[in-house]
């Protein structure tokens, strides 16, 4: 017996429902390599801004990290965001303090829905907030806020004032 979609638990999302057929249909099909497990599944609200999030689950999380640090883009600071004016909104993401993995991105902004892509992504190739930082993103773009993040975590941002280094919180 198969079950896919939102009778088979959370999140219930529409994405996480038609991947979930492809991999029954495979599966079906004899397709033994076939499996459904996703590093991490985005979840839109298609408000004004825009909200879009991706994150491990907690119970990957737990046992990743223990500390987390975290960098913070203000949508003001981007060219793009400035030509559009649109401006609300911040691009935050959230990593491992010790391996510097990328546990989060969280994004309110225009196209929002469409940014959340790339940290999807990253969390499936297990990407670093170095990796991000040091991917060269196209200018001037929204996407581009991804990167200053990543910078600016390591406090390398060079189109916002950085921080001084936070202490990593410790995971919950
Ligand atoms: C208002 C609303 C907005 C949403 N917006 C989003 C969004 O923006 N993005 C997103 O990712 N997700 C969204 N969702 C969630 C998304 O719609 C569901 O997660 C997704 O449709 C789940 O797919 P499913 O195949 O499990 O169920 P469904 O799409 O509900 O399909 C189940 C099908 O089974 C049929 N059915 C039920 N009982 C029987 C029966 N006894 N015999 C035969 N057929 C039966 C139903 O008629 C239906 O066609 C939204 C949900 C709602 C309610």
């Amino acid at each position: 017996m198969f079950a896919i979609g939102d009778v088979s638990g959370q999140p219930l999302l529409a994405h996480r429902a038609m991947k979930q057929g492809v991999v029954a249909a495979e599966v079906i099909s004899g397709d033994r390599s076939a499996a459904f497990d996703p590093a991490a599944i985005p979840n839109c609200v298609y408000t004004d801004p825009e909200v879009a999030t991706v994150a491990f689950p907690k119970k990957r999380r737990r046992r990743k990290a223990t500390k987390f640090a975290s960098a913070t883009f203000p949508l003001a600071a981007s060219g793009r965001a400035r030509t559009m004016n649109d401006t609300d909104g911040l691009i935050k993401l959230v990593g491992d303090a010790k391996s510097d993995a990328l546990l989060g991105m969280h994004i309110v902004a225009p196209q929002a829905e469409s940014l959340i892509g790339e940290g999807v992504m990253a969390l499936e190739l297990g990407a670093t907030l170095e990796d991000i930082g040091l991917s060269i993103h196209p200018h001037p773009t929204l996407t581009e806020g991804i990167m200053d993040a990543a910078e600016a975590a390591h406090g390398k941002a060079i189109h916002i004032v950085n921080q001084k280094p936070k202490t990593p919180v410790a995971a919950k």
